[in-house]
């Protein structure tokens, strides 16, 4: 057995190039051991680390495009066997090309488990890093956070903190590396311990009535809450102190919110609407509103299509002002329409977990809908939804192409067929489409994949498993997309 040493734990140079030796003179992944520098366990029958010779006429190792990115996030999971599994996988794509498509085959399999389990954990660490500030001799004020990643994930999270936190000095101390921003260069140093990191400073005080006051009884979902945010993340968080108190007292907050009643039954709300009168001209006469708020508060009284008369209220689209990345569904549905925000019911919790699961922070993303208002059939007690018809999808697209021309977003992804065509204009196959990056008349980028609510309505449990596997990964790419756009 030959032992392949790696300078350190995410070397995925040293790794790409002793792959590529390995396979020029025939190595078989059984012959290889891969060990990090420093790491060493003794080994009496490992030989010793040289170069083996290429096999002479040796053809140059096929290595697609899908695998350098599959291979870049793997090489940062803590696992020792890594290294080899990803040897095996390209040891096999050379006698099988289409081998990472082969969901079922065990090494494709563990590979994308693997890349799943890195990209929650950047997720985690976008989400759960807390700075605090720290005094410094010259006096700037410089912000030190703390963080405990479950993998060698810090050189691939870092980018984020740099963008979001661009005009601070900040330092992020891991056990495995630190990384550094001076406000011009971003730099990476050894781990460091728990002892050297600030637990409390200045603002924290302010954070945590912030975080009391924000703090809804009504909306508190204890397993998702600590799904979201598991309690080993807690210790770094200033608000996690409170969550107990908090959660304790909810039952009766929610009860004092209940007795106090509602400023708008839902029951009334749609025959509210029905008694709105027409606006005397449109507001929507063709000046594009000039913000976002404008723009929601414009389409609450638009009667550019007959939708808005039997539905409660618009639901206009929400999330950042300046988001990269913005999400297109087909319409509100039922609890949308009476909440009047997007994607809170069913398919919207879908929606947050495949967010999370591709490791895109759903803060970042701007959420809306091709048709504003809510199209259903009553069916006794129930509004079964229906489908927006291709007038209505075009009627309403007056406010998607105002929400886009406010946001700017640098991707779209369109959630189904309806989203789709309210995009390009024209009926879209989804099965045809999905996948793959197209340009919009306009110029803008476009990414197609399912609606949520598609996965909800799979009567099989597998195929509900593997669409919704297929979902994840047509979001992963879009976020990759863009990230890789950021990186150029
Ligand atoms: S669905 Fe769209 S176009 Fe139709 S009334 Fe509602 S906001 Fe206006």
């Amino acid at each position: 057995m030959r032992r392949i040493r790696l300078a350190h734990q995410t070397d995925f140079s040293g790794w790409r190039d002793a792959a590529r030796q390995g396979l020029l003179a025939g190595s078989a992944p059984e012959a290889l051991d891969w060990r990090v520098e420093g790491e060493d366990a003794p080994d009496l029958f490992a030989a010793e680390d040289h170069a083996a010779a290429p096999i002479p006429g040796a053809e140059a190792p096929r290595v697609p495009r899908a695998f350098i990115g599959l291979a870049e996030t793997v090489i940062l999971h803590r696992d020792p066997g890594r290294f080899a599994l990803l040897y095996r996988l390209l040891w096999g794509i050379q006698r099988q090309p289409r081998l990472l498509e082969d969901a079922s085959h065990p090494d494709v399999h563990l590979a994308e488990q693997v890349a799943r389990a890195i990209r929650r954990d950047i997720h985690k660490m976008h989400a759960f890093v807390r700075f605090r500030e720290i005094a410094t001799p010259e006096g700037e004020p410089h912000f030190v956070a703390w963080f405990e990643p479950d993998n060698f994930i810090v050189e691939a999270a870092a980018p984020f903190f740099v963008r979001r936190f661009t005009g601070m000095r900040w330092t992020i101390l891991t056990p495995d590396r630190a990384a550094a921003w001076d406000g011009e260069h971003l730099t990476f140093a050894e781990g460091a311990r728990r002892e050297q990191a600030p637990t409390s400073d200045r603002v924290e005080a302010l954070w945590r009535a912030y975080y009391a006051n924000i703090f809804n009884p009504a909306r508190l979902k204890l397993a998702a809450m600590t799904r979201e945010m598991p309690k080993r993340y807690w210790k770094n968080l200033p608000e996690a102190e409170l969550i107990g108190p908090l959660t304790r007292r909810a039952t009766e907050r929610e009860d004092a919110m209940v007795k106090a009643g509602p400023t708008r039954p839902p029951a009334f709300a749609a025959a509210e609407a029905r008694r709105r009168p027409a606006p005397a001209e449109p507001v929507d006469s063709g000046t594009r509103p000039g913000s976002l708020g404008e723009a929601r508060e414009a389409a609450q009284s638009c009667r550019r299509c007959g939708l808005w008369e039997h539905a409660t209220q618009t639901v206009f689209g929400e999330g950042p002002e300046r988001a990269r990345l913005m999400l297109v569904g087909e319409q509100p549905g039922d609890r949308e329409d009476l909440a009047g925000a997007p994607f809170v019911g069913p398919a919207g919790r879908m929606l947050d977990r495949a967010l999370e699961e591709a490791a895109i922070p759903r803060g970042e993303v701007y959420v809306t809908n091709a048709v504003k208002h809510f199209k259903f059939e009553p069916r006794g007690k129930f509004r079964l939804h229906k489908t927006p018809d291709a007038p209505e999808i075009a009627a309403c697209r007056w406010w998607l192409e105002s929400e886009r021309a406010l946001v700017r977003p640098e991707l779209i992804v369109a959630l189904g067929a309806s989203a789709a065509q309210a995009l390009l204009g024209k009926r879209v196959i989804i099965g045809r489409e999905r996948g793959q990056l197209m340009s919009l008349p306009d110029g803008g980028r476009l990414w197609i994949t399912v609606h949520p609510s598609y996965l909800l309505r799979l009567p099989d449990e597998a195929a509900k498993a593997r669409e919704y596997d297929r979902f994840i990964a047509d979001l992963g790419a879009a976020w990759r997309l863009l990230q890789g756009a950021a990186q150029t």
